[in-house]
């Protein structure tokens, strides 16, 4: 006989007996200065408690400026800019997926871990990829890509600006967009930790699609990411014969939404105001103001880990600004360090992968000056309280002269 009485004591699974988040989460946030996600501004965490009609007029007119606005930060004119519900990863599967298929031939620039990831997307669809093997800590020579393009003649090219994973910065990039568009490639650009951190320009450097996601350059929150695709990057999405098998990331479903104000599935709304709160604050700020203030930061930084003793992981010819990568002393391991950091001082910085460094983000609200104080001070003071022998006030020192004498 069925039974409407549910009683919690006879159920196989029983209700769980968990702790509220307060008991959870620190009285104080920690301070974010790892590599993503990172702090966001009040106006994106009140966007972010909001929740509207995901196909009301509201929502149709912040679609309409979130891609104005997006367009501006990818210097684009194109119409094709789209959000996505998901990681920088799934803007980056919204890329590859849409763009390659069984047998597409792509050449993935792979500089480390997440230029690398561009490739395993692109095996996946099928795709017949080849990658080009970067050293760590250096970039591929322009000649070296001259040839890797002839020899597998691709239809599309894959690179990151910042590898985030080594802080390599592929400071070619305009030139790397200009060898793959001269041999009829596509090319695709993974921009989720420097986009407004530094200059990019997708139609003068002929890039066909840039992916982005919110908790880096951008400050906003993780889980909604942008991607825009050139005009002939849209024309091969619309000519391709076979569906795109990821049915959330399919471009052209997407367009019902983020083009013709209809429905492909429940827009995260919350996350695509407290993105357009993100896009806003960096129109009101100004591209140029905002890479000034990321060139000034980043570079103080560097010079007060340098300052107290500490490497810097990458050299400054490829070393990226957006996350500075700085090797751990001898006889410590990266875990060490962030553990430390984390528990005595409440700043959060992060590890790499297995590479023997930690890495502070320079991304958005990161740039700020007493965020810089407090977090070379922290890992200052992490540094001897775990015996190495750094000289703190020589780095506090040397990040107030970079800072002041930047102004
Ligand atoms: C963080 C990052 C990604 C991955 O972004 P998720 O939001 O973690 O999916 C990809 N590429 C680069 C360069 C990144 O910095």
């Amino acid at each position: 006989m069925p039974t409407s009485s549910f009683t919690p004591e006879s159920s196989a699974v029983p209700c769980p007996v968990v702790e509220s988040l307060d008991a959870i989460l620190p009285e104080e946030p920690l301070l974010m200065m790892g590599a993503g996600p990172v702090p966001i501004p009040a106006a994106v965490a009140k966007a972010n408690t909001i929740v509207i009609n995901h196909l009301g007029g509201a929502m149709v007119k912040v679609i309409g400026q979130v891609k104005t606005m997006a367009r501006y930060v990818f210097q684009t004119q194109s119409k094709w800019v789209l959000g996505v519900a998901g990681p920088g990863s799934a803007a980056m599967e919204m890329a590859i997926s849409n763009l390659a298929w069984e047998g597409t031939r792509v050449l993935a620039i792979k500089n480390g871990f997440f230029s690398e990831r561009m490739a395993e997307m692109g095996r996946r669809v099928g795709a017949q990829v080849s990658t080009l093997e970067v050293a760590d800590r250096s970039v591929a020579s322009l000649e070296q890509i001259a040839e890797a393009i002839r020899r597998e003649r691709p239809e599309i090219v894959t690179v990151v600006q910042g590898e985030t994973s080594n802080t390599v910065w592929n400071y070619h990039l305009k030139d790397i967009a200009a060898l793959a568009k001269s041999a009829g490639a596509l090319v695709i650009v993974d921009a989720v930790c420097t986009l407004s951190t530094m200059p990019l320009e997708m139609d003068a450097w002929g890039i066909d699609a840039v992916i982005t996601g919110g908790q880096k350059g951008l400050s906003s929150i993780p889980g909604v990411s942008l991607i825009a695709f050139s005009d002939a990057a849209w024309a091969r999405v619309k000519g391709r014969t076979a569906p795109n098998a990821h049915w959330c990331l399919d471009a052209s479903l997407a367009e019902n939404f983020w083009h013709n104000a209809g429905y492909h599935y429940t827009a995260p709304v919350s996350g695509v105001l407290a993105l357009h709160e993100a896009l806003r604050l960096v129109c009101a700020e100004t591209l140029e103001k905002r890479f000034a203030r990321h060139l000034k930061c980043s570079l103080a930084l560097q010079d007060g880990v340098a300052a107290m003793g500490l490497k810097l992981y990458t050299p400054a010819a490829c070393r990226l600004n957006s996350v500075v990568g700085i090797e751990v002393p001898a006889g410590l391991s990266p875990g060490d360090v962030c553990s430390h950091i984390s528990r005595q001082h409440q700043v959060e910085i992060s590890g790499s992968f297995g590479l023997p460094i930690v890495r502070v983000g320079q991304m958005g609200e990161q740039c700020r000056e007493h965020n810089l104080f407090r977090t070379v001070h922290a890992l200052g003071r992490t540094m001897v309280d775990l015996g190495v022998g750094v000289d703190l006030p020589a780095g506090v020192a040397a990040l107030e002269r970079a800072l002041s004498e930047g102004k």
